[in-house]
């Protein structure tokens, strides 16, 4: 992500919604990826969120007739707000998806939401499981995709539940907007290969479709594929070809963030970080990652990039990179 700065200089962060040196209010335009100052802007609107106790600093552009921003309108179900801690998730939920929606503009990707398309637009159902309530029917909740809808178990927002399930399912690197890059992947696979002149190319990378629930029960009952390393990014990944897709995808979208961080704080060249060529941006990652891991090892933490990327992966990691940033030039 970029780095953001307010008029009068102060380095501010992407949710900051008051400048901390001048104390301007502040609002993130996405149109232009630029926060500005609220008083500079009268043609911009804020989000209806920003005074809510979730808040948002996202501005609507001119003519944008919705109450909410580009992002907070794609939730379509919040949690019961009359339990206190269903708004804090909210709010941590809406937060990474903010960054979630900066990387598809930033990257060019078209989002068609819920309310453009009813059968098959974007849209958010952030769900509370209901195990313990005897008047709800769906009880337990999976974090999944359907049809364009991403369901999001609402407890991944709490960081000590987050923690227990990545031990239980051994996923060190489990993060709400993982999760959310992750289910994103099963959107843009329905859109941009399903049925397209993509698809053969992704076949042969990723494998044919066997049949997807019998291929998840097999994970669940006997754990990922021996030697899961060589051909896939995470264990998860070598449960179905679809799976392999979604945990790649968000593994692009992890390196091209990252990347662009790091060219704002000019570890690397920015023309690096925009760069088409794959190459060129792999051998900047494969520099990248081993200084951040050196630098937590340097402060006794775990290795911040736990993963060794094989051939096999970059070569999807290519083809993805190949797929959007071809989308750009059409
Ligand atoms: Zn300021
Ligand atoms: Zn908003």
């Amino acid at each position: 992500m970029r780095r953001f700065h307010c008029v009068c200089g102060q380095e501010v962060f992407f949710e900051e919604s008051v400048c901390p040196a001048c104390h301007s209010p502040l609002g993130f335009n996405p149109a232009t990826l630029r926060m500005v100052v609220l008083t500079d802007e009268p043609t911009l609107r804020t989000c209806a969120l920003r005074y809510h106790p979730v808040g948002c600093n996202w501005m609507l552009a001119e003519g944008d007739n919705h109450r909410q921003c580009r992002s907070c309108r794609l939730t379509r179900t919040v949690p019961q707000q009359n339990i206190p801690i269903n708004v804090q998730r909210w709010k941590v939920l809406e937060r990474a998806k903010r960054r979630l929606v900066y990387s598809f503009i930033m990257l060019g990707l078209p989002v068609v939401t819920r309310m453009q398309d009813p059968d098959e637009g974007l849209a958010f159902d952030f769900l509370e499981d209901q195990r313990t309530n005897p008047l709800v029917k769906k009880k337990i909740v999976y974090t999944g995709h359907h049809n364009g809808v991403i369901t999001l178990h609402v407890a991944e927002a709490d960081d000590a539940y987050r923690a227990k399930t990545r031990e239980q399912m051994n996923e060190s690197y489990r993060t709400v907007l993982g999760h959310m890059r992750h289910e994103m992947g099963h959107y843009y696979w329905d859109k941009l290969i399903r049925g397209s002149v993509w698809y053969p190319r992704f076949r042969y990378l990723f494998g044919g479709e066997e049949d997807y629930r019998e291929s998840m029960d097999n994970y669940y009952a006997y754990g990922p594929v021996p030697k899961w390393e060589k051909r896939h990014v995470s264990a998860y990944a070598s449960a179905h070809p679809w799976e392999d897709w979604a945990e790649t995808w968000a593994h692009y979208l992890h390196i091209m963030d990252t990347l662009e961080t790091a060219a704002g704080f000019a570890v690397i060249h920015r023309s690096t970080a925009h760069s088409r060529d794959f190459h060129l941006l792999m051998g900047e990652w494969r520099q990248l990652t081993l200084m951040m891991n050196a630098l937590n090892r340097s402060m006794g933490q775990r290795d911040s990039y736990p993963f060794t990327l094989s051939r096999q992966v970059i070569v999807k990691l290519r083809f993805i990179h190949q797929l959007v940033t071809g989308l750009e030039s059409t």
